[in-house]
């Protein structure tokens, strides 16, 4: 089972200093800032999944990611030379990033601009452009007179999506492309999507991948795969767009399913109300000391008057010093906690986490860890402060989720890795 890790230019800076939060005066963004796989000893993921939705900034919550010179950049040396990937063992994988341009008409690409930026990329593969259907509902399946009932839309996403599959697969057949074309499927219920994969079989592809399914709840996601199932050729690999789900994982496996994608661990340390820190048994909420200037509901308080300025930097300042000190052990657990929640009061005002507080420093999840971002940043790990801070504890996560993956199907190269073909007996 392999884990592609999507790309959305989150890097560190490993200049920055956490104690003066400063950050050399030569840094160069592009040149000295590292990803994941150039912390850790062994890279957090089997591969990278690269968006020409992120690429391109066309919309979504992630575009602008890239710079115009990164863009060009990127097409000019490469994915593997652009992600400084050198010897590193890692595959490489590009697609269209439909949720970015779910709300058009029809996708902004045609299959012909696509295939020019796997090939101009140099990516191992290249997923079909696929138009999102937003909705499902297995109910569908049963319904009489059948495909009537369906919405229009979501036949007419599914017809989209076949069309640029069959276009893709012939335009990258017609010209000699290194990539394994891999075509996607779209549905609204299990049984569409096991039609969806047909006919990718038929168009002679030998990789699918299910898209959409980020919204699906799992017991849909597994009726999905087990309609699927019994239609899927021995020679043909599934790959899940999005998700995640390690609990339902093997069951994943059992169903055909050989990669998958998602950023959920690094999103999660950042976008979480809660589940920010990972752990191989559960997951710790981080220490929340909002930096005042970064935060824009802190500073409209400011300016309405609501808060004083002096005081809520002193109660920021008190946090950082009282957890800096708690991790030289310099200071108990109790001081902590009313340090964090007299400044919660003002940057908060509504949520009391003093109890999940005490009990992340009842039980040191950080220093248990053995990865390079915890062994060299200690409590700030922790914290709920800033992109340097947030982003490193979200590379934290990948490495217990991918080590954890790891402990499920073996290492890489192993058993789990026989190459694309017959792993789905
Ligand atoms: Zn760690």
């Amino acid at each position: 089972m392999k884990f592609f890790f999507p790309d959305s230019q989150d890097l560190v800076d490993p200049s920055f200093d956490f104690r003066t939060e400063t950050r050399s005066e030569s840094r160069i963004r592009q040149r000295d800032d590292q990803y994941p796989h150039e912390i850790f000893a062994a890279p957090p993921y089997d591969g990278i999944l690269v968006s020409k939705g992120i690429v391109d900034g066309t919309g979504g919550e992630s575009s602008g990611r890239y710079t115009v010179a990164q863009r060009h950049r990127l097409l000019r040396v490469g994915v593997r030379e652009f992600f400084r990937l050198g010897d590193i063992k890692l595959e490489t994988m590009g697609d269209c990033g439909a949720f970015s341009y779910v709300r058009e008409k029809r996708p902004p690409f045609s299959a012909r601009e696509v295939i020019d930026f796997y090939i101009q990329c140099g990516f191992d593969y290249g997923l079909s452009v696929d138009h999102v259907i937003l909705g499902y509902n297995a109910e569908l399946d049963a319904a009489l007179p059948g495909i009537e009932a369906v919405p229009e839309e979501w036949r007419e996403r599914q017809q989209i999506t076949f069309e640029l599959a069959e276009e893709f697969m012939r335009l990258s057949q017609g010209q000699a492309c290194r990539f394994t074309p891999v075509g996607i499927a779209q549905g609204w219920s299990p049984a569409s999507y096991a039609r969806a994969v047909e006919e990718l079989q038929n168009l002679g592809y030998r990789y699918v991948a299910m898209g959409g399914m980020v919204p699906l709840k799992s017991h849909e996601i597994l009726a999905c795969l087990q309609k699927v199932k019994p239609i899927l050729r021995p020679d043909v690999s599934v790959h899940l767009l999005g998700v995640t789900r390690l609990d339902r994982i093997e069951e994943f496996r059992r169903l055909g399913v050989v990669s998958f994608d998602s950023t959920s661990p690094l999103r999660q340390a950042f976008k979480d109300d809660k589940d920010n820190y990972y752990t191989a048994g559960r997951t710790y909420c981080a220490l929340r000391v909002p930096q005042i200037e970064g935060n824009a509901k802190m500073r409209n308080r400011i300016t309405a008057g609501e808060v004083n300025q002096t005081e809520a930097r002193r109660l920021e300042r008190g946090c950082i010093d009282a957890l800096e000190r708690f991790d030289q052990g310099e200071c108990q657990a109790e001081e902590v906690v009313s340090a964090l929640r007299a400044y919660e009061l003002v940057h908060d005002g509504r949520t009391d986490r003093s109890a999940t507080y005490a009990e992340i420093l009842r039980d040191l999840p950080w220093r248990a860890c053995p990865c390079e971002i915890c062994r060299r940043l200690g409590i700030h790990v922790m914290m709920f402060r800033g992109a340097e801070r947030n982003r490193r504890r979200g590379f934290h996560n990948l490495f217990v989720f991918y080590r954890r993956l790891r402990e499920i199907f073996g290492p890489p190269g192993g058993r789990s890795q026989k190459g694309l073909t017959n792993v789905a007996r």
